[in-house]
């Protein structure tokens, strides 16, 4: 099966690059060099977007503010280093996962990869109660976590915490929506207690806490639970 993505930047160069790397591992692609273009080009089935924030009409969040109206297709938004923040508030926005300018087209693939997998997982998932990753697996009735066959008791906040990995495997969760979702949204940008609370669920579920292998820390913005 062959998806469409749409590349939308606005600097020719990346834009080429990225187009040349989707074309080589067989995708389908239509291009659009500003927000406006983007939109218009929406028109037209598509089923991932590649999205660079800083475009010359307005900004690409605004595009994912959009699109999330209609659609809960993968955006994966490029930009550069020095716009950590909009990052940030881009993944709040709705977009599944970013990268940081200058990435190899082998990043950018294994991005794609992912989401891609996420466009067939999508219509089950959300019905599905039991989900494994690897050696863990969740059952979301039960409240249960296993590794290994074997159940690892959590607290209910780590069981909290460890459920929204589970709803987003492979996609970053920013720190300021895992606290707003664990703690209510009053509660600011205190990520001192997410620290505690993720170093006290990585003992359990790692095998080694120092080297995670299923929750990685994405610095600077948030969590992300590896799938492969
Ligand atoms: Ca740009």
């Amino acid at each position: 099966m062959s998806y469409k993505v749409l590349v939308v930047e606005d600097d020719v160069q990346i834009r080429s690059f990225i187009c040349f790397a989707l074309k080589a591992e067989g995708f389908e692609y239509i291009t659009a060099g500003s927000a406006t273009e983007a939109l218009e080009k929406l028109s037209e089935k598509v089923d991932l977007l590649v999205l660079d924030l800083g475009l010359p009409d307005f900004d690409g969040k605004e595009v994912i503010r959009r699109i999330r109206e209609w659609s809960h297709m993968p955006i994966i938004v490029v930009s550069a280093r020095d716009r950590e923040e909009e990052k940030i508030a881009a993944l709040d926005t709705g977009a599944d996962d970013y990268l940081t300018k200058p990435f190899s087209a082998s990043e950018l693939m294994a991005r794609i990869r992912v989401a891609c997998r996420h466009i067939l997982l999508q219509p089950d998932q959300e019905a599905r109660a039991v989900i494994e990753v690897r050696d863990l697996k969740i059952n979301m009735d039960k409240r249960l976590v296993y590794r290994g066959g074997e159940e690892i008791h959590l607290t209910p906040m780590e069981y909290k915490l460890m459920s929204m990995l589970f709803r987003n495997i492979g996609k970053v969760i920013t720190t300021g929506s895992i606290i707003g979702e664990l703690w209510g949204s009053g509660y600011g940008s205190d990520t001192q207690a997410l620290r505690a609370l993720m170093a006290g669920l990585r003992r359990k579920i790692e095998i080694n806490p120092a080297k995670p292998e299923y929750i990685k820390t994405e610095i600077g913005v948030g969590y992300r639970l590896l799938d492969e």
